[in-house]
């Protein structure tokens, strides 16, 4: 399979004034996390880095003028590969644990990986082709070993913490069920939530190592009521508060 080398690998999309949306358009989309860029008044914030495959500090530059606080939502891959990058580097003390150590080899071809895996992401409605990516970050990029250095945690946070922006203030939702340290990032004064993988507009996964159904339902039973606005996810296009409940409550039906 010969891959080309890509121009770029980052895109960016300006949402507003003060948002903006990052992502990584060669990796397939089970794996391509959105990464969410928000400026504040004395610090910036980075929710979710991507997967690691380039300098995310580097390409994003541009829009760095201040402090800057890295938040992953969780700790898979997709979300922290360049959480290594940033000096500050939120997590859940939960998964704390997983960002002491470098990542374990990733291959990014699929015959490398276990049937039972690549199935389990099929069966829950992603195609996964002969890659995870469809073009090279650089030429010597080699396909069967990446792994991500060690990012430990600088600030652990759980339910009901805060991060003070300045003039934005973010409630941290403790959302486990996809994975055990999952965490949202609630704006009240704007109804904005930064989701993470909680709850995104596509097949959500539930049924991987660290996942929990019924703990997923309760947290789906607290964001089917939360008075969102809208909702900026760790994968997909963003959505509005009827779309939150739908979503939801379809997990919901599903799985409770
Ligand atoms: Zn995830």
């Amino acid at each position: 399979m010969a891959l080309q080398v890509a121009d770029r690998w980052f895109e960016f999309e300006r949402l507003s004034d003060d948002i903006t949306r990052i992502w990584e358009p060669h990796v397939i989309r089970v794996m391509q996390c959105n990464i969410w860029h928000v400026r504040g008044r004395d610090r910036d914030l980075i929710v979710d880095t991507g997967m690691g495959i380039a300098n995310l500090y580097e390409a994003s530059k541009h829009l760095f003028d201040k402090a800057l606080s890295a938040v992953a939502t969780h700790t898979h891959l997709d979300h922290v590969g360049s959480l290594h990058e940033f000096e500050d580097r939120i997590v859940h003390p939960v998964e704390a644990d997983t960002m002491t150590k470098p990542s374990e080899n990733f291959s990014m071809l699929r015959e490398e990986h276990s049937p039972e895996f690549i199935e389990s992401l099929e069966r829950a409605g992603y195609e996964v082709g002969p890659s995870y990516i469809t073009a090279l970050p650089r030429a010597d990029f080699n396909l069967s070993e990446f792994s991500t250095p060690a990012a430990p945690a600088t600030r652990l946070v759980t339910e009901g913490d805060v991060i003070d922006l300045g003039d934005r203030v973010f409630e941290v939702m403790h959302l486990p069920g996809h994975s055990p340290g999952s965490i949202g990032l609630w704006e009240q004064r704007t109804g904005i939530l930064f989701s993470g993988d909680a709850i995104y507009d596509g097949p959500l996964l539930d049924e991987i190592p660290g996942s929990d159904i019924a703990v997923y339902c309760d947290t789906m039973r607290r964001l089917e009521n939360l008075p969102a606005r809208v909702v900026h996810a760790g994968h997909d296009p963003s959505f509005d508060a009827a779309r939150l409940k739908e979503l939801a409550r379809a997990y919901l039906g599903k799985r409770a």
